[in-house]
């Protein structure tokens, strides 16, 4: 279309003013307010410019728009007032994905935040006595029970706070803060674009102290480190890479060892920081909390959404008598959780002690076994009839995710579907637009399915979205 057209179509367009004042708004201001109304009034008619601009309306079509442009406000309004955080079916077999919300909770977590959130709660007060209390001691005692075993020489403490990158900025603010740390260069890493180790250390005010090479790092390297400013020897797990060939890194044990000798704490930051030992599950290699205090660690930190199967949070667990220097510290005040975390992270801890681990959604879904996927992902298959859309189950792999295990992977069954008319890109988007959107995998051209990370009442939801779009 001539730009002289356009020019013609913008000029019947009514300003913001002139359309409020129509006598179809007067019912939507009267209802929403003139603010909200003006907003999406606003939206609209700049969606409608933009139209014009790319030569999408002709003098019809622009009448069309005008005429439906109060329907399209009160659209806009729904869709303005409508929740953007929303459930979504994850069938990537990611099992803790960053970008879905990590771990799943657990029935009771969420029907305990119900019970704690609506209302007042004991967060910080002794019902007993009547006195104030302290938040920590809803989830340590529970910790105490499920740790305090694993440490002889000396009682084992835990403090909460927002996540474990802050767990990691507390531990080494308290214990560091002017001093330096002695950290192998194997494990200067980086977990998810922002943490990462030299920049925590420098926000901590600690001095990183590199030993050894990125491959090989002995004892011996860390202990001819050590002088007078040292303050701490860590280890970090590397949670999202492994480094293989010529390698090197000294044990628990070693550095246990060494520490002892020259009276300087250990401290291990786990990352996932599993409860339980994942063997048993199929996972390989992902260090639990329990054997690293056992080995001697004065100090852990772990995340409370990543393999613990909780909300997000940090864990402090470790020696009582540095746990309680941190808890001091006028940092733990800002980084410290709410009433809500408390009571997820209570509610998921209890599984652990009841031994309730299916409960776990991310512990149950490891735990998930290939003829369990390969029946559901026949039963989806079996209920779909759109003859343009081709089904296969085929072999694949699952994922811990969450910068827990890299390497272990977990064998599964997939659906891999290829539709007649779209490629496996828009097949994927039209899944991602049901409601509530699928997450799928996309590989050689085919839109990939992954039950295990699908909740089993779910499945019906997704073959409802395969019937609808498949058309
Ligand atoms: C995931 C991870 C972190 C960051 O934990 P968040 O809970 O995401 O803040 C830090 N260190 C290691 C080793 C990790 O794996």
């Amino acid at each position: 279309m001539k730009s002289t057209a356009r020019s013609e179509l913008f000029r019947e367009l009514p300003s913001v003013d002139e359309f409020l004042r129509k006598p179809e708004l007067a019912a939507l201001i009267n209802e929403h307010g003139a603010t909200v109304v003006t907003d999406a009034a606003r939206a609209v008619l700049a969606r409608v410019r933009r139209e014009i601009g790319s030569g999408l309306l002709d003098p019809d079509s622009l009448q069309v728009a005008l005429a439906g442009m109060p329907a399209a406000i009160e659209e806009q309004l729904r869709r303005d007032t409508q929740y953007s955080l929303c459930p979504v079916i994850n069938a990537t077999g990611v099992i803790l994905h960053t970008n879905l919300g990590r771990a799943p909770l657990t029935h009771s977590a969420f029907s305990h935040i119900a019970q704690i959130a609506g209302g007042y709660s004991n967060l910080e007060f002794q019902i007993e006595g009547g006195a104030r209390g302290k938040r920590d001691v809803h989830v340590e005692r529970l910790l105490r029970k499920l740790l305090n075993e694993s440490a002889k020489q000396h009682e084992i403490s835990t403090i909460v706070v927002n996540n474990n990158a802050a767990a990691v900025l507390l531990t080494l603010n308290t214990l560091a803060d002017g001093g330096e740390v002695i950290v192998s260069r194997g494990e200067l890493v980086e977990i998810g674009g922002s943490f990462r180790i030299p920049d925590v250390m420098s926000k901590s005010g600690a001095i990183l102290r590199e030993v050894g090479t990125t491959n090989r790092t002995r004892v011996a390297d860390y202990e001819n480190a050590i002088n007078a400013r040292t303050r701490l020897l860590l280890r970090v797990h590397r949670s999202n890479f492994e480094i293989s060939g010529f390698t090197e890194q000294p044990s628990i044990a070693e550095l246990n060892d060494l520490a002892r000798r020259r009276g300087l704490p250990l401290m291990e930051d786990l990352g996932s920081g599993a409860l339980v030992n994942l063997e048993n599950f199929g996972i390989r290699g992902e260090p639990n909390v329990l054997d690293s205090l056992r080995a001697g660690v004065d100090i852990v930190t772990y995340s409370g959404d990543k393999l613990l199967g909780g909300p997000q949070a940090g864990l402090i667990s470790g020696h009582a008598e540095l746990v309680s220097r941190m808890r001091s510290n006028s940092l733990f005040r800002a980084l410290r959780v709410d009433k809500l975390t408390y009571a997820a992270l209570e509610a998921t801890l209890l599984a652990y002690i009841k031994r309730e681990h299916d409960a776990i959604p991310a512990l149950k879904m490891m735990r998930l076994t290939v003829e369990e996927i390969e029946q559901r992902a026949q039963k989806i298959e079996k209920q779909i009839r759109s003859p343009r859309l081709k089904i296969e189950i085929i072999d694949g792999e699952s994922v811990v995710g969450g910068g827990a295990a890299p390497s272990s992977v977990l064998p599964t069954r997939l659906l891999a579907l290829t539709h007649e008319r779209s490629s496996a890109d828009e097949f994927a988007a039209r899944l991602r637009r049901s409601d509530p959107p699928v997450i799928s995998r996309v590989e050689e051209a085919r839109v990939l399915l992954d039950l295990r990370t699908v909740f089993p009442e779910q499945d019906e939801l997704i073959i409802a979205a395969l019937e609808r779009i498949a058309e």
